[in-house]
């Protein structure tokens, strides 16, 4: 027998007072047991410190540096790449059933221990309990998820036979994989590009954000636990000077895992085709991009049902998720009172401490902040600023308002920019098919929401919303691991869907074996 049915891990359910003591326990746990250490550097299997250290602030109290972390230097990437190609020589061949061990181990392990981990992300971060926890379950599921896609892969494929010759198509690892990710989910996004790196028999160098780098280095010491031997995954942090360009530039790196912002995916795509002195291959990118996601909602939709999935993905951490609603585009004759009714649901968030589990947090940083307002007060000019637009007072962190500018035009930069905040934009559409194809007026295709309850439309909305990511009358943030295989189209990236049946692929290659009977 095999690995039993997969099951996505259920959410907590804070409102429950011992679950949400059991919460505000691990906060105190973590705080005693983590803030003020420094962490070290992971290669080869060694701790290193770097020159140096940095502080990691919390964002929902930045007066609070929680924890340190190292300032890798350019011999230790290079020592870090080197350790990284000297396991992929054992590693490649590794048992697949080895791998699956681990990652089942690592889920049970994890299981037991998500409540330490939601308090350690939201420390960094500023994501509330049940955002945290979201992103927790995400990572049992990617463990769950891995070890079976594992299996499925080692298996190879079937070919159309010759009759006197035996063909197998097999997959084998690439080598050196560079994992670079954010810091909006800074478990759930690197977890998921290095377990694709790992199940196939690759090593890694693992550069988190420096925003969040612990809750990566509590994922790769858990995994370890599990049994993950050393020298599979290097544990870099830094600054982007030594771990930037140089890793994505590095001649050993034989493909570049990333997700985050657009400017920084097309620029590794644009170094990684330049082929190094030393390089012996092409070097594979995967980038996952923004996102600037639209909701449609058509007149005779549910529009309770819309009004709150709309809100739900445009505020939800603060809408800093390349997957979060930042465009409202509603059929005229239902318009004002789509409007009317997420507008009531923005104004009943209150902003809060995330380590208090308030609704709304803050944004990541002060930079963020204004780089946020800038697009909102132009929008005071350019459009219909309904709610929100000021920063929340008495708090000590980038704490924004949830906002709402109606009746924003197409060609506005805040109906086509990514913005990554707690803002969203309203527009009238003359019927659905319009509202359709303003959705579709946009560099990006992550996700996209389509609310109606008529089959015909919702037909059309299948074959034509340009999006990696479509749903249908439901909000469109909160993709699950094994079922809604996560990435986008145009310029959201290369559309590799984590957690998804061809997601394994990215990081494999194919050899085609013939041999005369
Ligand atoms: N996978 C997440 C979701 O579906 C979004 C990931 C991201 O924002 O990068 O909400």
């Amino acid at each position: 027998g095999g690995l039993l049915p997969f099951e996505h891990a259920p959410y907590f359910d804070f409102s429950r007072p011992d679950t949400a003591q059991a919460q505000r326990d691990a906060f105190r746990q973590v705080r005693e047991r983590h803030v003020g250490r420094t962490f070290p550097l992971l290669i080869g299997g060694q701790h290193e410190d770097g020159s140096g250290t940095f502080g990691v602030t919390n964002p929902g109290d930045t007066r609070e540096t929680v924890w340190h972390f190292q300032n890798a230097t350019p011999d230790q990437l290079d020592r870090a790449v080197t350790a990284a190609a000297d396991t992929f020589r054992t590693w490649r061949h590794s048992d697949p059933l080895q791998r699956v061990s681990i990652f089942k181990r690592a889920a049970d392990l994890l299981r037991s221990r998500r409540m330490e981990f939601n308090a350690v992300m939201t420390l960094e971060n500023g994501k509330n309990w049940s955002e945290a926890d979201g992103e927790i379950a995400e990572c049992v599921d990617h463990f769950e998820v891995f070890a079976r896609e594992t299996l499925r892969w080692a298996q190879g494929k079937p070919v159309y036979p010759m009759p006197d010759e035996h063909v197998t198509t097999q997959y084998e690892a690439l080598g050196v994989v560079a994992v670079i990710s954010p810091w909006n989910f800074p478990a759930a996004i690197p977890l998921g590009m290095s377990l694709g790196a790992i199940a196939a028999g690759n090593t890694v160098i693992w550069k988190p954000a420096s925003e969040t780098p612990l809750s990566s280095l509590l994922m790769i010491e858990l995994l370890h636990e599990a049994g993950l031997p050393a020298g599979v995954i290097q544990f870099l942090t830094g600054s982007d000077d030594v771990l930037g360009d140089p890793l994505v530039d590095h001649p050993q790196v034989r493909m570049i895992a990333f997700t985050g912002s657009r400017e920084i995916g097309c620029r590794i795509y644009e170094r990684a085709a330049k082929v190094q002195p030393g390089q012996r291959w092409l070097k594979r990118v995967m980038a996952e991009m923004g996102g600037k996601d639209a909701t449609v909602v058509c007149a005779d939709a549910d529009l309770d049902a819309a009004a709150l999935g709309i809100a739900q993905a445009a505020f939800g951490y603060a809408g800093q998720k390349c997957s979060a609603c930042s465009r409202a585009i509603v059929e005229d004759s239902v318009y004002d009172e789509v409007l009317a009714r997420v507008v009531a649901h923005a104004e009943a968030v209150r902003a809060g401490l995330p380590e208090e589990n308030g609704a709304i947090g803050p944004v990541i940083h002060e930079g963020s902040l204004k780089r946020i307002q800038g697009y909102v007060d132009a929008g005071r000019r350019t459009a219909r600023l309904v709610t929100g637009g000021d920063r929340v007072d008495g708090l000590h962190g980038a704490y924004l308002q949830p906002t709402i500018l109606a009746d924003v035009d197409p060609k506005d930069p805040l109906f086509q920019e990514e913005i990554f905040g707690p803002v969203l934009t309203f527009t009238r559409a003359r019927d659905w098919q319009h509202a359709l194809d303003l959705a579709n007026d946009s560099e990006y295709g992550l996700t996209g929401s389509f609310y109606s309850r008529d089959p015909h439309k919702i037909t059309a909305a299948r074959r034509d919303f340009h999006v990696g990511n479509l749903y249908v009358n439901r909000k469109c943030t909160g993709a699950l691991s094994g079922t809604h295989a996560f990435g986008g189209y145009g310029m959201s990236g290369t559309n590799a869907k984590v957690g998804g049946p061809d997601y394994l692929f990215w990081f494999l290659q194919t050899k085609t074996t013939a041999q005369r009977y």
